[in-house]
């Protein structure tokens, strides 16, 4: 009985066909006199099978087997075939039990380490959303506004934005309200013509000025209705009410300031 394990990055699908090629590797070295041989590997993978048979696949595994069914042409004829999992099967019931004990087996030497694409892939990604959330935390001098709304990367990417040019500038603090042409020295005053006094900012503009009440109670009527109230913390604003506030923004006409 041979066991193997594989590297903790592999995939199923490779072990499945990393099972299948070891077989054939075991027939490979029987010896056979004169009279051809046939022999069933049986498998609960579908995938593998599938992958085998589709000849646009040339992944290391695959085309390991093919090369073994190759070589084991002249002497033996092979069946692949599919066996249901889980259902009694006496052989492959048994091949899980020893799957299980290999796996486990951690003073196994590893016998493929070759992680596919989509590890490597997930690895990069987990890396670089890693960083730039690590980057987005520890920044204490700009986006202090944005970060109301998103305290981390991950948030921002949780939120299923469909981004245009108003909500762009809603949760950047950019655009033409008063407070940010101020900022930027275009005007001298900042001050809201509505009736509060206040510096027109967008916290402003989404949480009290007067003149949007109109398009803002449809919002207020969602967040108190769904236990937030109002006025609403900004991060709870985009988690749980995103469609609504999007609506809002996309209501307000704040090119008239
Ligand atoms: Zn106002």
């Amino acid at each position: 009985m041979a066991k193997f394990r594989l590297g903790a990055g592999c995939s199923n699908n490779q072990a499945e066909l990393f099972a299948v090629a070891e077989a054939l590797e075991w027939l490979l070295h029987q010896s056979v006199v004169n009279t051809q041989r046939s022999a069933c590997i049986y498998t609960d993978s579908e995938v593998s099978l599938a992958l085998l048979r589709n000849h646009r696949i040339h992944l290391p595994t695959v085309e390991r087997v093919r090369r073994l069914l190759f070589n084991l042409r002249g002497s033996w004829a092979i069946g692949l075939l599919w066996v249901k999992a889980h259902v009694g099967v006496l052989g492959n019931e048994v091949a899980d039990i020893l799957a299980k004990e290999a796996a486990g087996g951690m003073d196994l030497p590893e016998s493929f380490s070759s992680v596919p694409r989509t590890f490597v892939r997930r690895v990069l990604h987990e890396g670089t959303v890693s960083s730039w959330n690590e980057l987005w935390i520890h920044n204490d001098e700009t986006a202090q506004y944005t970060k109301q709304f998103f305290p981390s990367v991950y948030a921002r990417l949780r939120a299923q934005l469909k981004v245009n040019h108003k909500l762009t500038q809603a949760l950047s603090a950019h655009g033409k309200n008063r407070a940010y042409l101020r900022r930027i020295g275009i005007i001298a005053d900042d001050t809201c013509p509505c009736s509060e006094g206040v510096p027109q900012t967008w916290e402003h503009l989404i949480v009290d000025c007067v003149m949007f009440e109109p398009q803002r109670s449809r919002l207020i009527r969602r967040t108190v209705l769904g236990g937030s109230g109002w006025p609403v913390d900004l991060q709870v604003l985009v988690s749980k009410y995103l469609n609504d506030f999007t609506v809002f923004i996309n209501e307000v006409n704040f090119d008239l300031f």
